[in-house]
């Protein structure tokens, strides 16, 4: 089993580094020669456009909206969750994503008072202790649709610890898994290991016909 982390802009390395402490062969993805080459992806946190943009140009737009609908496992974080949404507010008026995830994300969504924040949450499939996570210039979720689940999501002023008021920032969608904040920064992996189970959970779907 390979994963892929798509290396044009963005936290590359530390995607790689957390993948392989999961004991799960990772490599970059920069042609689509090398995205043949995975059996699911990893989208950095990083910028969107960007990412947006270098996707186009390096041939890999269709071909990643062609795997994730034959349903490739794919993790996105902070830029990578912007690039699996159906549908991203504020984005730039060019701006692509290769969707697959039911969901509108708006970009920079937290303001600029705080760009930048961490916050303990409670994530579902995710036991044990509160996930520590790092939020950096992040996306939240606005709509979903009837097959997205939610994960997590953080307190907004007045809202309950935990509630279902709070903003959605982790979801999935079959194979598709995305966060708003920064796993690969904080030390904690626990939403790679649970990355790399689904993996394995969908290939062993596939094995067994
Ligand atoms: N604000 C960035 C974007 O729009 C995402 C920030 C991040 O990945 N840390 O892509």
């Amino acid at each position: 089993m390979k994963i892929g982390v798509l290396a044009l802009q963005g936290d590359v390395r530390e995607h790689l580094r957390a993948l392989a402490i999961c004991d799960a062969a990772a490599q970059p993805v920069r042609r689509p020669g090398e995205l043949d080459d995975v059996d699911a992806l990893v989208i950095p946190g990083g910028e969107s456009t960007t990412i947006s943009k270098l996707s186009v140009e390096f041939g890999l737009l269709e071909p990643i909206r062609k795997r994730i609908g034959d349903g490739m496992p794919v993790y996105g974080s902070c830029a990578g969750m912007i690039m699996l949404a159906a549908e991203v507010l504020d984005g730039r008026p060019d701006q692509q994503s290769f969707g697959g995830i039911d969901m509108t994300v708006r970009r920079n969504a937290f303001g600029r008072q705080v760009d930048s924040f961490e916050a303990d949450l409670t994530l579902a499939g995710v036991p044990g202790q509160p996930f520590h996570a790092v939020f950096i210039r992040a996306p939240w979720v606005e709509r979903i649709g009837p097959g997205v689940e939610v994960l997590g999501r953080v307190p907004v002023a007045g809202s309950v610890p935990d509630g279902a008021d709070g903003r959605i920032v982790a979801v999935r969608q079959g194979n598709l898994l995305a966060t708003a904040f920064h796993p690969e920064l904080a030390g904690d992996l626990r939403v790679h290991r649970r990355f790399v189970e689904l993996v394995r959970d969908a290939q062993t779907r596939v094995a067994e016909g």
